[in-house]
């Protein structure tokens, strides 16, 4: 994996993002570097990419110091509130905000840090997010605390375009009653879906990076 790579693959991602009717200045690509090895935020920094996500704890922990150069991590995967301390210092954006007690830790270890509340629009109940009649309290507690929220975030439904294009509508439809700015939606998948509901942010990880090596545990 190398930047000349990288920056092709990005090249096709504006692509589909403008067939999708986005216009490229606008819509933020987050690269994911999740489950690869510092070799990829590395050469998506070198691709001109400097907003990389990552969504366990320990792996950004692990991998952020072999890291050849300064982006901005965003935390988009699950977290737990005890794994907040171990990557304070390191999180620029935490995207998947989902409830008032990690709010509560967020508010603690990280002041004033910048977030985005994650929506659950799908009503699937294994999956993160807040439910959607909860999401004005979240984002009014985490204001509150000094929290800066810069928008909502939410992902799809696996195999389901119809749900995925009703959620991202939902969730383009709250950002906008909330006076938020940053819709975080679409993934690799349904990065075409998310651009046509308004999404602010793509994250955007197989598309850029192939696919991603077996998760060890
Ligand atoms: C893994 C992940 C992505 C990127 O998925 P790809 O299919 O590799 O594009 C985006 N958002 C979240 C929340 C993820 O967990």
């Amino acid at each position: 994996m190398d930047a000349a790579t990288v920056g092709d693959n990005l090249g096709r991602v504006r692509d589909q993002i403008v067939a999708a009717g986005g216009d490229p200045e606008r819509v933020q690509i987050l690269a994911v570097t999740k489950g690869f090895g510092p070799e990829a935020p590395t050469a998506a920094l070198g691709a001109g990419l400097s907003d990389l996500g990552e969504n366990y704890a320990q792996e950004l922990a692990d991998k952020a110091p072999a890291v050849d150069g300064d982006p901005s991590w965003h935390f988009i995967g699950r977290l737990q509130s005890n794994k907040v301390k171990l990557v304070a210092d390191l999180v620029s954006v935490w995207q998947s905000v989902d409830r008032s007690s990690l709010v509560d830790e967020i508010t603690k270890r990280a002041p004033g840090a910048r977030i985005l509340v994650q929506v659950n629009a799908t009503g699937e109940s294994q999956k993160g997010g807040c439910a959607v009649p909860d999401v004005p309290d979240l984002v009014a507690r985490a204001t509150e605390g000094g929290l800066t929220v810069e928008g909502l975030m939410t992902v799809g439904v696996d195999g389901d375009d119809d749900a995925t294009a009703l959620a991202f509508e939902r969730v383009a439809g709250l950002v906008a009653d909330l006076g938020l700015r940053e819709a975080s939606m679409g993934m690799t998948a349904d990065l075409a879906l998310a651009v046509r509901a308004g999404s602010t942010q793509v994250r955007v990880g197989r598309a850029l990076f192939g696919a991603r090596p077996e998760r060890r545990r």
